[in-house]
């Protein structure tokens, strides 16, 4: 049994805890530090562990794994702090604010036993997971067009997410998690940024992102989190060349929308009195030059259906596993590099205010 510590028991730090403990039956956690008293006495009270300080928790030989679930801005430290222990370390996403300072990371990483992973979670979301089924089936044909949306309206970002220096924002919270999947789901090169960062209403941080990614072979991928979205469009919206799907929201809710066969690619139609007055080009389509279908019904990729910890299922799984050297871990570092990347160029098209090429 392996034996897993928590540094920073807040909101993701008790989700670590409690997905463990109800999935995993190969970690036990059972250690806790974070800065804030009423954090370590809620830590205590659920029978771990807690450190006086975090190097207590390094020190600590009944450690095996440590897991990171504090503010962006202190996982660096924590990290390398972890790996020059002996541990393994799970660190929340975004794993650090600049590929600098992962690459010093990863340097660390190297002289290190212990394996080192970052919690991409989102990568085993059921709507992300019947995107990545629809395309690979080709259900709509060729994609050129892929729109992923997380629109909310909260309007003011919740503590520490409202700081610079903590590494706050939209684009290192959420934007995050949407280029993790838009670089997992199109296996190509990025070979633009253009960006789009606005402060609605944060003083000092983006609040709001669009992003455009155009990828090698030249589709391209829209990434937007929004908070201050009253009216939230589709969480997706993919155009293939041969037909559309939407999924609405979380629960999946969505449809395909194709072409019946090729022959209905064209019909001959006559000038229409449309409500847009009159057009060809943007006349209601036959309906019986189209077919509409369910989404897939998937299963998470352990074949189960999906439940409220299935992310924590297959990521902790995998980790026990590859530490006992059967498996590779699922989110390698070089993935969270490249990630960073896109997400440095994603601030400095904001900054230049045009989008920024390159070959990532
Ligand atoms: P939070 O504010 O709820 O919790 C952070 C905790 O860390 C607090 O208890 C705080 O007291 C403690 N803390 C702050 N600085 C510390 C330090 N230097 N050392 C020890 N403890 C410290 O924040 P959260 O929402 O839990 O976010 C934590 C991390 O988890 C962030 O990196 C965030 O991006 C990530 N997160 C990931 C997901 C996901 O789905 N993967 C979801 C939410 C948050």
């Amino acid at each position: 049994m392996l034996q897993a510590a928590i540094i920073g028991y807040g909101g993701m730090g008790k989700w670590h805890h409690e997905a463990i403990s109800g999935q995993v039956k190969d970690i036990a956690v059972t250690g806790a530090y974070d800065l804030r008293p009423e954090a370590n006495d809620e830590a205590r009270a659920k029978g771990l562990k807690v450190y006086a300080a975090a190097r207590d928790l390094f020190a600590d030989q009944d450690i095996d794994v440590v897991i990171i679930a504090t503010p962006n801005d202190s996982h660096k430290d924590y990290i390398i702090q972890g790996l020059e222990a002996g541990k393994h370390v799970v660190c929340e996403k975004p794993v650090v604010l600049s590929s600098a300072d992962l690459l010093e990371i990863m340097e660390v990483g190297k002289t290190s036993p212990g394996l080192f992973t970052i919690h991409q979670n989102r990568r085993w979301d059921r709507d992300f997971q019947t995107v990545k089924t629809i395309l690979e089936e080709g259900e709509v044909g060729k994609a050129y067009f892929i729109e992923s949306r997380v629109n909310g309206s909260s309007v003011f970002l919740h503590g520490w997410r409202d700081y610079k220096i903590n590494g706050g924002g939209m684009l290192y919270d959420w934007g995050v998690h949407l280029i993790d999947q838009a670089l997992q789901l199109i296996p190509e090169k990025v070979t633009s940024v253009t960006a789009h960062l606005f402060n609605i209403h944060s003083q000092e941080v983006d609040d709001n992102v669009k992003v455009l990614l155009t990828f090698e072979s030249g589709i391209s991928m829209l990434l937007e989190v929004a908070t201050n979205c009253f009216i939230p469009a589709p969480r997706w919206h993919v155009s293939g060349r041969d037909g559309t799907f939407v999924i609405y929201n979380w629960q999946c809710e969505g449809k395909i929308v194709k072409l019946a066969d090729s022959s209905a690619l064209k019909w001959e139609n006559d000038i229409v009195y449309t409500a847009a007055g009159p057009t060809r080009t943007m006349a209601p389509r036959p309906v019986n030059t189209t077919v509409e279908k369910p989404l897939p019904q998937i299963l998470d990729a352990r074949g189960n259906e999906y439940h409220r910890w299935s992310s924590a299922d297959i990521f902790y799984h995998n980790l026990v596993e590859a530490i006992r050297g059967e498996a590779a871990l699922l989110v390698q570092p070089e993935e969270a590099l490249r990630v960073l990347k896109v997400m440095e160029l994603a601030f400095a098209s904001a900054e230049q205010g045009h989008g920024v090429s390159c070959l990532i």
